[in-house]
């Protein structure tokens, strides 16, 4: 096997297992439970789930999608994570090779999919995500020296700027409250891992996706928006390819030279 091979199967290795825990933040975090203990149970027959049962997507896998011991159904949804994260390590350094952006990519990637399952599941984006997160782009950030540290932080900044303002020109149209702050929290750490621009793309992508797919499920029914989702699936596009599409709209803009 490369070496370079080698690395990518490790770190798919790594996301699997990250996943995994990521599904205890999903479930734990929005319910204000600890995500160390207890160590993870079945839902329905209480009983401990064993290390050999606990294997990512695998374990889900042998037991047919249920418990061992009261055969009651796991939801898909937790080999779907565990994969997806196993997917996110293994192409971030499959993508970036070994180094300091790929675990960047990486990390990003695995919070804007904890970010999305959350929201979707439950309208609640938890501090840990954002907050947390925010302090990991920007410990990452400078990795790359002061000059990346602070264009983390102008990002951060513009990030929480712009929704804040949303948010407070929503609340004057609509005399309710229009953006959670999970969403505003969530942007400023999005900021810190693509910078001002990436911020300025994420807001447009996320809106039009937002808009595109939301609208069309809702019109005539009053039901909440998960933005965050749309704003995780934007900002995963902006992080991989926001430097190509902010010169492809200045090759638009300035027209062909
Ligand atoms: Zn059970």
């Amino acid at each position: 096997m490369a070496p370079e091979t080698f690395w990518v199967v490790v770190a798919g290795v790594l996301g699997a297992v990250l996943g995994s825990f990521l599904n205890v933040c999903i479930v734990r975090l929005p319910a204000e439970q600890s995500v160390l203990r207890p160590r993870s149970r079945c839902p329905k027959c209480e009983s401990p789930i064993s290390w050999y049962d606990n294997v990512p997507v695998l374990s889900w896998l042998v037991l047919g999608g249920r418990c061992r011991r009261c055969r009651a159904r796991i939801s898909v949804l937790y080999p779907l994570v565990e994969a997806a994260a196993a997917a996110v390590w293994a192409l971030a350094v499959w993508h970036y090779g070994l180094g300091w952006s790929a675990v960047a990519g990486a990390v990003f990637g695995t919070l804007l999919l904890g970010i999305a399952v959350t929201d979707a599941r439950t309208y609640i984006i938890p501090d840990e995500f954002t907050l947390g997160g925010l302090a990991l782009g920007l410990a990452l950030a400078l990795t790359r020296g002061l000059d990346g540290l602070l264009w983390a932080v102008v990002g951060a900044a513009l990030g929480l700027a712009i929704l804040l303002g949303v948010a407070w020109a929503g609340e004057k149209a609509f005399r309710k409250e229009a953006m959670g702050g999970g969403d505003i929290k969530m942007m400023a750490m999005v900021g810190a891992f693509v910078g001002w621009k990436g911020v300025l793309i994420t807001i447009f992508g996320g809106a039009l996706l937002g808009t595109l797919v939301f609208v069309p499920l809702t019109i005539g029914k009053k039901r909440l928006v998960p933005f965050g989702v749309f704003l995780a699936a934007a900002a995963a596009v902006t992080f991989v390819v926001g430097e190509e599409i902010v010169r492809w709209y200045l090759g638009l803009a300035l027209g062909p030279r």
